[in-house]
């Protein structure tokens, strides 16, 4: 009997040399090849009688072979099997190329079954090179639909039909890991007829409703599996942080706007959380520009308050720094030690405007610059003068320890990034002597929306904060897609906007790590030409990837004081920059980016008083393209953007990776909201009931192989 678990090189029919194939597309187990699945289905279900037969088409018919043979031919030095097949309505040839083993098949008066293309060959119809098999076999690669696989040299979907379809006859399958109850209330069916009708499937909807149980399992699986480190989680101590509520009161009441209602609820959710003596993790989803800074520097204030510490992480040093420079504002009637870390505090910042351990309205402000301050700084830290800690991911890293650090907010830079988290978290907890075995509450930022039905996917194990609505009075950003004729005028329109004081970004299209290098030339051609031919009479700066910290630092800084009119950046530069008096964004190759991250950028222009302009400079003709960035001009809603990014690139591309891990086949569906809800309704009802999932064993076993697969933050 074949089981599920057996290497499909134990198995007589498949042998090591088919084995060893079959690895290159890692199918090792019998498993491993019943799952993997058809890409799409041909229909070859219809007999048709020959006389129907037509030029061009696809059909399938069955007769009796009238003549066969196989030839040599000595010019291309290839195997030419041709027949001829009847029926009672007429015949037709048909001839394979390079088959030679057909030979001893294909012989005179077997009957068949053919399917494929036909062509006119001198007036007379033939098929060439078509799926066959003979007539008393069960239909597998003729007569109906045909299942069609990713193939790998030498293993054809033919062979692969033959094999899945013997297994499947043989197999002893494992009982089904999806509780039958859920099925049931699915209308979904088991494993054995899923298996069964994915790759065999009577029609098409038999096919869609199969995959559509396998994405279910997949997504059951990675719904269980979050709720289980969620609970792991709930199981860790924390320290619980009680809110001041009139303290809180009289911060917000002192900010120069009012929050908006999506800021006030998130506010409300983290320090709910806070109070609770089991670590936060949560997740705060809002667009670029959505004031989300405000909202952590309320949950830090909460924790400052009762003399905890917290730690603020940037993706890279200039935004850690720009953090800084936010929260000494915000908390500039507030009695209370931010200190900046960042891993090049060991450079001189030459322009630092506050310099080190000088007074900022009564606020004192820690700014390690120099090495001798650095240790300066790591003392405080320790000793807990330090309320507030800003820097990079370095900040944990770099041998600092912590007097009782009770919240970390860290702001992400790519959306799916972090898988640092839990490392951050148990590191966390090694460097902060006053609280041992407290685990430090976590907040994580998001560069940019990320729509809900994948943060339901993808992170079932945060609890989740949405900011959907922006601030009051934001301007319309006015986007325009320029084809190349437009160019001129886009340059003309932008000295203007100089002129009347405003500034101006660049960006260049993104290129692939390792051709950092051709980008880094491109962006010095670019920036030079654009000074030598267009803008002669302004100032034009270049930040780029390979750039020194304290020379990015240096650039930013000049344009953030109006030194600079232009700044020409390349995508791999940090885009959480703040000048709000830039008002002109060109984005070259727009076409090449994807709309979610177009939108980021575009959110960095549209924060001052001044109408903002963003053109997208496009050399596409491409339909698709077009239809892509005119999202962008038709909306500045992120999360619209974000889910029309989605559902038009595909959540593979639009995580940035395709490591997420998950089956093609739930990758698919991850646009099913319905589903993705239904998966975590059952899962909570599982774990509630079973919570070692003793009673399932079966899904208890899917979900350790889903682990190797598939790894989760
Ligand atoms: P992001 O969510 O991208 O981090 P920020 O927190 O940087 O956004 O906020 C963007 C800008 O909006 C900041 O200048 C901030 O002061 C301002 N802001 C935040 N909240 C509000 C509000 N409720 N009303 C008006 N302006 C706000
Ligand atoms: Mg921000």
């Amino acid at each position: 009997m074949i089981v599920f678990d057996i290497q499909l090189k134990n198995i007589p029919r498949v042998g090591e040399k088919y084995a060893k194939k079959l690895e290159k597309m890692h199918i090792q187990t019998v498993r491993d090849l019943l799952f993997h699945f058809p890409f799409r289905y041909d229909d070859y279900s219809l007999i048709s009688s020959i006389a129907e037969l037509r030029s061009g088409e696809t059909f399938t018919v069955m007769g009796i072979i009238r003549s066969s043979r196989t030839q040599r031919t000595w010019k291309r030095k290839m195997f030419i099997t041709e027949i001829e097949l009847s029926d009672e309505t007429g015949s037709v040839k048909a001839v394979w190329f390079n088959q030679s083993y057909l030979a001893d098949q294909l012989i005179e008066g077997k009957t068949v079954r053919l399917s494929g293309k036909i062509s006119a060959k001198k007036d007379a119809l033939c098929f060439s090179n078509p799926s066959w098999e003979r007539a008393e076999r069960d239909p597998t690669n003729t007569g109906r639909l045909v299942p069609v696989y990713q193939e790998t040299e030498g293993l054809t979907s033919r062979w692969l039909r033959w094999q899945i379809q013997l297994l499947l006859k043989n197999i002893k399958l494992p009982e089904d890991p999806i509780p039958a109850d859920t099925l049931k209330k699915m209308n979904l069916p088991t494993l054995e007829k899923a298996l069964h009708s994915i790759h065999f499937p009577r029609n098409l909807n038999q096919a869609l409703v199969a995959q559509k149980r396998f994405a279910f399992q997949e997504m059951l699986l990675l719904q269980i599996q979050s709720l289980r480190i969620k609970e792991l989680w709930a199981k860790e101590k924390a320290i619980s942080i009680p809110s001041d509520e009139k303290m809180m009161k009289k911060f917000v009441d002192g900010l120069p706007f009012r929050l908006t209602s999506a800021q006030k609820k998130s506010a409300f959710e983290i320090h709910r959380d806070l109070e609770k003596d089991r670590p936060m993790n949560r997740l705060l989803n809002g667009d670029v520009g959505s004031g989300k800074t405000v909202v952590a520097a309320i949950a830090a204030l909460g924790a400052i308050n009762k003399d905890y510490q917290v730690a603020i992480m940037a993706p890279t040093e200039v935004l850690a720094r720009q953090h800084f420079d936010s929260f000494c504002k915000l908390f500039e009637n507030i009695d209370i030690n931010i200190a900046l870390l960042t891993g090049a505090y060991k450079l001189i910042h030459g322009h630092s405007s506050q310099g080190e351990g000088s007074k900022v309205n009564g606020n004192k402000i820690l700014h390690s610059t120099k090495n001798d301050k650095k240790n300066d700084l790591i003392r405080s830290i320790k000793a807990g003068e330090s309320n507030l800690i800003i820097g990079t991911h370095a900040l944990i890293q770099e041998g600092v320890r912590f007097k009782n650090l009770a919240l970390i907010i860290v702001d992400e830079q790519h959306r799916f990034g972090v898988s640092q988290r839990a490392y951050l978290q148990q590191k966390a907890t090694e460097i902060n002597d006053g609280l041992a075995g407290k685990i430090p509450h976590f907040l994580t930022m998001t560069a940019t929306p990320i729509p809900r039905t994948l943060a339901l996917a993808f992170f079932g194990n945060l609890d989740l904060s949405v900011i959907d609505e922006m601030p009051n009075g934001r301007k319309k950003i006015i986007t325009k897609i320029v084809p190349p004729s437009g160019r001129n005028q886009v340059y003309q329109f932008i000295k203007n906007e100089i002129k009347n004081g405003r500034q101006c970004y660049v960006i260049l299209p993104l290129v692939e790590e390792s051709k950092v290098l051709t980008e880094v030339k491109a962006a010095t051609e670019e920036r030079e030409r654009l000074a030598k031919d267009i803008f002669p009479e302004l100032k034009l700066g270049l930040i780029h990837g390979k750039l020194k910290a304290k020379d990015k630092e240096k650039v930013m800084h000049d344009f953030k004081i109006g030194k600079l009119d232009i700044l020409v950046a390349t995508a791999v530069v940090e885009v959480g920059v703040d000048v709000p008096n830039t008002t002109v964004m060109i984005i070259e190759d727009a076409d090449r980016f994807g709309l979610a991250q177009l939108h980021q950028f575009r959110g960095r222009i549209g924060r001052g008083e001044h109408q903002s302009y963003c053109f997208l400079f496009s050399n596409s003709s491409s339909k698709d393209s077009k239809a892509r960035l005119k999202a962008l001009v038709e909306s500045e809603d992120g999360f619209k953007i974000a889910e029309k990014d989605l559902e038009l690139r595909g959540p593979g591309e639009f995580l940035g990776t395709r490591q997420s891990g998950l089956p093609d086949i739930a990758m698919e569906n991850i646009n099913n909201v319905r589903l993705i809800k239904i998966a975590r309704e059952e899962a909570q009802e599982i774990m509630e009931k079973d919570p070692g999932l003793k009673k399932h064993p079966l899904l208890l076993k899917e979900l350790d192989k889903f682990n190797q697969e598939i790894h989760m933050e």
